[in-house]
This record gives structure tokens, C-alpha cells and sequence, in this order.
């Protein structure tokens, strides 16, 4: 298995992009603005998308994508994600003010996406991959994934603050080799953090030090401009494991 990242950070700029993440050319984690970067080729394997929540940085992508791809694929793309997610885009996208409603064209019965509802707990296998969400907490209903093969298992937080049901979910694994979990903001900002649902350096060790397992892990969604100084908090912070950012076009062997 192969996770590329088409994007990783909070916000956009020369070189950034915002969280969306490629696995096996077939599946994306999120697609916020890094999917933009793919040959039209590579957008039409896509054939599932798996949501974290329904924050623009991580939709952004998805109507164009959809578009992009329109006349391009005979099966619709699945657009797995958690009941409430799946109506913020419903309404607030796909809603034909925003973007066409793609879910009955071209025709009802043969459309260009469906939707999957997925709850917190639940798995999906394809293929060798399986895929397991699990809630984490931010200011909008939000989840992270779980990604296991016979080799690896990898976890990604997606959008999180301090939380209690990422880890224990976590703990109970047999194997966890790669964790992928957000750091957006500097200790400085610890208040904004807390007001918009994500870690800062200090929160995150606290949170990190409840996982067993000796992962490697990797840092996503830094502030743009922040990056340097997030990542040498977070090394200070964080004694239990090793960390380090990633970084868009990264690609992990899995
Ligand atoms: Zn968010
Ligand atoms: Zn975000």
C-alpha cells in the first residue's frame, strides 16, 4: 500500500495545500485543495473519498473533481462519510446554488456520486485495505480513519482538539506503525486552538502520552508560516515518540 499526500496543511500558498490524501490511486482520505495537483488520468481512478467533516479545507476539491471527471468514469465516485457531513454537503455544495446536485446527473439512476453513510466504529474492506472511522473532536462533527493491511496499520486524526475516543480506539489495536495527526496551531496560540478544535504543541504531547504504541508519526496541518516553529514545539513537547511534519507529495510506503 502507498499513502501520497496531495496535501497537508492549513492553509494555501506557494506549495501548500490543504488535507487530502491518495492511497492505492483508488482511495482519498479528504479533498481539500492538494487533489488539484493530479493528472485528470489519476482523478479518474479515484473511486472512493472518505470524509473527515465538512470543513472547506477538507471539500474543497470535491465538486471539481466531480467535475473534472464527469464524462470520464462509468461507476459513480463513493463519498463515504458521517451522517451529518454528508448533509453539509448536501446542502451546502451539492445544494445546484453552489454546484450541481452530481448525485442525479448525468441521470438519477446512473450518476456521477453516491453517497455511504459511515458512524464511528464501522469498517469498510476493499480489497487489502480496510478502513475503520473513528470520532475524534472538533467544532463540527469530525472523525479520523483507521487504514490496515496485512503489514501496516496507519491512523489519521484528521481536524482534532484533546479528546478521549481517538486513543483508547487506538490502544486496542494489535499494531499501530504510522500515526498522521494534526498540529495547526503554535503554543502561543493556545487559546485559538481551543476555540477552533485543533491541538497546539502542548495539547498534543498531553494527548500523545495516552498512546501505547511506538508509532512514527507525522505532523499535518500546521498554520501556514508556522510550520518551523510548530514542528521544533512539538519536538520539545513531545517526549514519548519521535515526530516529524509531513509534507505535501510525500509518499509512504505502507
Ligand atoms: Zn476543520
Ligand atoms: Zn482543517
Amino acid at each position: 500500500m502507498e499513502l501520497r499526500v496531495l496535501g497537508c496543511s492549513g492553509g494555501i500558498g506557494e506549495q501548500l495545500r490543504t488535507t487530502s490524501l491518495l492511497l492505492n490511486s483508488e482511495v482519498l482520505i479528504d479533498a481539500g485543495t492538494g487533489l488539484g495537483d493530479l493528472t485528470l488520468q489519476e482523478m479518474s481512478c479515484i473511486r472512493h473519498v472518505f470524509l473527515t467533516h465538512s470543513h472547506l479545507d477538507h471539500v474543497a476539491g470535491l465538486p471539481l473533481l466531480i467535475d473534472s471527471i464527469f464524462d470520464r468514469i462509468k461507476t459513480p465516485i463513493v463519498i463515504h462519510a458521517q451522517p451529518p457531513t454528508l448533509k453539509a454537503i448536501q446542502d451546502h455544495i451539492f445544494n445546484n446554488a453552489i454546484w450541481p446536485d452530481f448525485s442525479v446527473l448525468p441521470t438519477r439512476h446512473q450518476p456521477v456520486l453516491c453517497y455511504d453513510t459511515l458512524k464511528p466504529g464501522e469498517s469498510i474492506q476493499l480489497g487489502e485495505l480496510s478502513l475503520t472511522m473513528v470520532e475524534v473532536k472538533h467544532v463540527v462533527p469530525a472523525v479520523g480513519y483507521i487504514m490496515q493491511t496485512a503489514n501496516h496499520t496507519v491512523a489519521f486524526t484528521g481536524d482534532t482538539s484533546t479528546n478521549d475516543t481517538f486513543w483508547p480506539v487506538l490502544n486496542k489495536l494489535d499494531r499501530l506503525d504510522t500515526l498522521i495527526v494534526e498540529a495547526a496551531f503554535t503554543n502561543n496560540d493556545i487559546n485559538l486552538s481551543r476555540q477552533a478544535g485543533h491541538y497546539c504543541p502542548s495539547t498534543l504531547a498531553a494527548d500523545l502520552a495516552k498512546l501505547k504504541h511506538p508509532a512514527k508519526i507525522y505532523l499535518s496541518h500546521h498554520k501556514p508560516g508556522a510550520e518551523t516553529r510548530i514542528l521544533a514545539e512539538c519536538q520539545q513537547e513531545i517526549t514519548t515518540h519521535q515526530v516529524d511534519s509531513l509534507h505535501g507529495g510525500q509518499i509512504i510506503q505502507l
